[in-house]
């Protein structure tokens, strides 16, 4: 069985590398760097062990609890991002664990994020979720009310704005829209250099649109599916 799962996970890498390539080339943007961070919510301890031998470098999870379940057991090194919604009385418990989160939806968790960076003396790095297309996902911040961050993140010293995030609708015709005007708003908030802000990020992508995402400008993938095949929710 585990030697099963093995192949299937190296055959699931190559084929994945390959399409990320095929995307950058029709992209013109052959050979620029793409961040693959690795989903693996529901996935065994051992096998995103062996999906680190297997090169894996950031591993995202949607759900604080998970983190705290796997963190001591995966014995390798990778980077943890946390990439599920995140209530600002769980902050604790991942701020020392992970290298980014994604899901950054309200001033108030971003404050929250700051004071627990700080009790550590860790400056914490993040990306602003936005709900583009507004009525499809449930979190997110409206792309209107994106400005009061950059005017806030100037007085706070342990927290770093590092890009944007997005979840695309479920529709595929759909997903590539919502990933151009992402774009959009990256480069018009990168064009204004606020303080304490850099656009380094761009997440967006999953196993179903990331080849639309990478065609409209993203460095960050997040993949599950695609990797550790189709999740089994017990
Ligand atoms: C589960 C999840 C993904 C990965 O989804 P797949 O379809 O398995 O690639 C990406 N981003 C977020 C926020 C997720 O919760």
């Amino acid at each position: 069985m585990e030697s099963c799962l093995m192949i299937d996970l190296q055959y699931n890498l190559d084929k994945l590398n390959e399409k990320i390539n095929n995307a950058l080339i029709k992209a013109g943007r052959k050979n620029e760097p793409i961040r693959l961070v690795a989903v693996t919510k529901t996935v065994s301890v051992d096998l995103i062990n062996t999906s680190i031998d297997f090169g894996i470098k950031d591993i995202g999870e949607n759900k604080v609890q998970e983190i705290q379940n796997k963190y001591e057991n995966v014995k390798k090194p990778v980077k943890w991002h946390m990439i599920g919604h995140l209530q600002t009385n769980k902050v604790k418990a991942v701020i020392s664990k992970v290298d980014l989160i994604h899901s950054v939806d309200s001033i108030r968790l971003m404050e929250e994020i700051n004071g627990q960076a700080a009790q550590l003396g860790k400056i914490m790095e993040i990306l602003i979720q936005v709900n583009i297309s507004g009525e499809v996902s449930k979190f997110g911040i409206n792309k209107y009310d994106i400005w009061e961050f950059f005017e806030r993140i100037g007085q706070l010293h342990n927290v770093h704005i590092a890009g944007l995030m997005t979840i695309a609708p479920f529709a595929p015709e759909q997903s590539r829209l919502v990933f151009a005007q992402l774009y959009k708003l990256f480069v018009d908030i990168k064009s204004k250099n606020y303080d304490n802000v850099t656009m380094e990020y761009l997440s967006m992508g999953m196993t179903n649109d990331f080849e639309a995402a990478i065609l409209e400008g993203a460095n960050v993938l997040r993949i599950g599916a695609g990797i550790f095949g189709a999740r089994q929710y017990l």
